[in-house]
């Protein structure tokens, strides 16, 4: 990128690109450490910008930063999804973290697919539970509708988590997050303060 030229007031400041991620963290000060195959960021909530690295792949080129809301909830409460006290809990202990997420483009493709799967996934879900409920639960509907669960956890274990950084777990002070690369934690980690 050339200098910024003194005589345009309207010239764009050059960006630290040379000064690497250091010069960044005003911004959004973050802490960040590894955690075996987790990367555990304090401070999560004043917007923490990371270094221009794929979080997903390492790479440098063309990254751009995708808004993510991450969720979690603790496992105990996972199991209450099927009553309707237990969808209060669960919206009640459900954690949240907004973050973004650098990622070069083609990776940032794959995360929008494993999304858009996702989504599918939860509305065939629940248009087959309706269907069931209304036409009543003989043992071939309610058959079909453990077919159709385990087929959504093999859709999120095989093609939903590789595309995404699953969350390990959220509480006031940290997210930890899996399936960062290596170099991209390495530098996110030596970024923080
Ligand atoms: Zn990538």
């Amino acid at each position: 990128m050339p200098p910024p030229d003194p005589s345009n007031p309207y010239a764009a400041p050059a960006p630290a690109t040379d000064d690497g991620p250091r010069k960044k963290k005003k911004k959004g000060r973050y802490s960040a450490r590894l955690d075996g195959d987790a990367l555990v960021v304090a401070n999560a909530k004043h917007a923490p910008l990371f270094p221009e690295v794929c979080m997903k792949c390492g790479a440098h080129e063309g990254i751009l930063r995708r808004k993510v809301q991450f969720r979690w909830r603790p496992v105990w409460a996972r199991f209450l999804v099927f009553c309707i006290i237990g969808l209060v809990i669960l919206v009640v202990t459900t954690r949240r973290a907004n973050l973004e997420i650098p990622l070069c483009a083609s990776c940032n493709e794959r995360w929008s697919a494993a999304r858009n799967a996702g989504i599918a996934g939860i509305v065939v879900l629940v248009a087959a539970l309706i269907a069931v409920r209304s036409t009543g639960a003989g043992r071939a509907e309610l058959g079909g509708l453990f077919a159709l669960v385990a087929a959504f956890v093999a859709l999120a274990y095989v093609f939903i988590r590789p595309r995404v950084l699953p969350v390990k777990r959220i509480d006031d002070a940290e997210i930890s997050l899996r399936g960062v690369h290596p170099r991209a934690a390495e530098e996110i980690v030596a970024a923080s303060e």
